[in-house]
């Protein structure tokens, strides 16, 4: 099959759909590769990576389009994008068309077939193409509130891990799923105090064991939060509650409780954030204060280390990219049902009926 990889064109966007191995591996299955000059470049990957890898590289994304039977993504197209997309051609990338009604009809109208990777399962009931990005996200979350915890970018000038004599930060991470447990991983790391709060005791009895002892889990409740909220150097929010807004976890009126100078990251931001004064930031201006309180809200973490998450992206994808390659669509989604649920669209039809569901059309 041929395969093709255009370059990202959404705003901050630097990851890309396939890696130099990814390439690599799709020719070693006998499938040709197309991609678009400085498709790689964000992620630090060179066009002659790509052709030592055994890929061609196109001119321009219309070459791309024009010249594939797949085209392999990150980002949902964008309506220039949508335009080059065509009856036959399979398109495999997060979509996330529910809150998308614009994408949606032109998906719709183009023809294509689409699998979105945000709804791919496995069979644990995980979200393989979404886990990586977690992860990411949560090994970043200590990292950034760490700097932001630092005097000159508002923070109460307080190191995470302390030093002899001195206790290390309080961290405390609302939400123990897979941002929560990277997170928890990390401000461990690096030496703090670390409290993972869920409303899951299996959850909550899961981080236990595997930390060891090395955090303190508490059962998430109103009450219990208030009072480690009085302490807290930094607090993550972590919480999904899947296909619904986050939760408001912390009120605006409880910022001034906390010890002035501490820090939020709010990792669920891309959910509507789960403190009352979030709002989405981006990488350029990634901080604010609120009550004296800094909060960090970006809600495209992961782009800050795009190589890193375009590497982790890409080994959670090939396995799906080289079965949809090697038995073409109809035949992959019939062998894996896992696979199966992410298809969103077929040849004007919606065939998510989640979507179908947040926009009223037939599904
Ligand atoms: P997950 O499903 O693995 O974990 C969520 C956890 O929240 C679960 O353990 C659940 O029991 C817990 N939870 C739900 N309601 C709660 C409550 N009221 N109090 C305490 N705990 C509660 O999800 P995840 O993959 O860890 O994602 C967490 C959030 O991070 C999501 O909103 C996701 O969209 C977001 N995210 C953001 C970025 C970014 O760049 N900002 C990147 C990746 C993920």
């Amino acid at each position: 099959m041929q395969i093709g990889c255009p370059k990202e064109i959404k705003p901050q966007e630097f990851r890309v759909g396939l890696t130099p191995d990814a390439a690599a591996e799709a020719v070693r299955h006998g499938h040709s590769v197309l991609i678009e000059t400085g498709a790689g470049l964000g992620a630090g990957f060179t066009d002659q990576d790509y052709t030592e890898a055994g890929a061609q590289i196109a001119p321009d994304a219309q070459t791309v389009f024009d010249g594939s039977e797949m085209i392999v993504k990150v980002k949902e197209p964008q309506a220039v994008e949508r335009r080059m997309l065509r009856k036959g051609q399979l398109l495999f990338t997060y979509l996330h068309l529910a809150p998308d009604p614009d994408q949606t009809r032109d998906l719709l109208e183009s023809g294509v077939t689409a699998i979105a990777y945000e709804t791919v399962t496995d069979a644990k009931g995980g979200l393989p193409l979404l886990a990586p990005m977690s992860e990411v996200a949560g090994r970043l979350a200590p990292q950034v509130g760490s700097w932001a915890l630092q005097k000159a970018n508002g923070g109460r000038g307080v190191l995470l891990g302390g030093v002899p004599g001195v206790r290390p930060a309080n961290v405390v991470i609302i939400g123990g799923g897979v941002v929560g447990a990277a997170a928890a991983r990390v401000a461990v790391g690096m030496g703090a105090n670390v409290t993972v709060m869920d409303r899951s005791v299996p959850r909550l009895s899961y981080l236990d064991d595997v930390f060891m002892g090395k955090l303190t889990t508490q059962y998430a409740s109103a009450a219990a939060t208030a009072e480690l909220l009085t302490t807290a150097d930094m607090v993550i929010g972590a919480v999904l509650i899947p296909g619904a807004a986050a939760p408001k976890l912390v009120t605006r009126a409880q910022l001034s409780t906390m010890p002035p100078g501490a820090v939020l990251v709010d990792v669920a931001i891309d959910q509507g954030g789960c403190f009352e004064t979030s709002h989405a930031t981006t990488h350029q201006d990634p901080i604010y204060e609120v009550d004296g309180i800094v909060h960090y809200c970006v809600a495209n973490m992961p782009g800050a280390v795009a190589r890193t998450s375009t590497q982790a992206l890409g080994n959670a994808t090939l396995p799906f990219v080289i079965a949809l390659a090697g038995k073409g669509w109809r035949q992959a989604v019939t062998d894996d049902a896992h696979l199966r649920a992410g298809l969103s669209v077929h040849e004007g039809q919606l065939t998510s009926p989640p979507v179908g569901e947040a926009l009223g059309l037939p599904s």
